[in-house]
């Protein structure tokens, strides 16, 4: 098995999982052992969101999806942003919402759960009012936490230790972008994200009635 960052390898990933027993949580409870907590950031596509949903649904999986207001990628406001939350609630997930400090904009759409994007060490372990932090206990504690920024694990891709019920519970973040889109490093991923998205956003200006002759 290789352990790429591919929407094919994270069904490897929940598929592992599963055969190490663990069931799927979310962050309204505290942890019990032998749950697996999925935790998506979702910093720059919906549409790489949904496509890892629909890979969680495939296989029984579900997750919380963590979903931005002031994103300068995408608009959950729009049309798009309106059909990718009711998607992924569809699919089985849940949706919370991915904050920019000192902004939060809990409201209607989101489950009343807060990850910080890209947080200062200051706030990153602070108490958000009234919402769970993802990043305080008991949901958060390094021994039982696992991510793959920048495309780098950094004590391994977690499938083996799923696998064997290595962990006595875990919280998982990952980055939908990193995953549905190729590339061997982060810079190559995302200029393959830029190369989609710069399509789909042609098809969006013709929706528009722009003349692109
Ligand atoms: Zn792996
Ligand atoms: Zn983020």
């Amino acid at each position: 098995m290789s352990c790429d960052f591919s929407l094919g390898h994270y069904r490897e990933l929940l598929e592992a999982a599963q055969a190490g027993g663990y069931r799927f949580a979310g962050f309204d409870t505290p942890p019990e052992p032998g749950v697996l907590i999925l935790r998506h950031d979702v910093d720059l596509s919906l549409d790489a969101a949904v496509r890892m949903a629909e890979v969680e649904a495939d296989v029984g999986a579900w997750s919380t999806w963590f979903l931005m207001t002031r994103s300068v990628f995408y608009n959950l406001d729009s049309k798009e942003g309106e059909a990718a939350i009711a998607r992924l609630r569809e699919l089985g997930g849940r949706v919370a919402h991915h904050a920019v400090w000192p902004q939060v904009d809990l409201d209607e759409r989101f489950d009343p759960v807060v990850a910080w994007h890209n947080p200062d060490p200051e706030y990153m372990t602070a108490p958000v009012e009234g919402a769970v932090n993802v990043m305080t206990a008991p949901w958060f504690d390094p021994a039982t936490y696992r991510s793959d920024s920048n495309q780098r694990w950094r004590h391994g891709c977690p499938h083996d230790e799923l696998a064997q019920g290595a962990f006595p519970w875990l919280q998982l973040l990952t980055h939908p972008e990193i995953w549905a889109y190729d590339g061997a490093t982060m810079g190559e991923t995302m200029r393959a994200f830029l190369a989609a998205d710069g399509e789909a956003r042609l098809e969006l200006l013709r929706a528009d009635r722009i003349d692109l002759s």
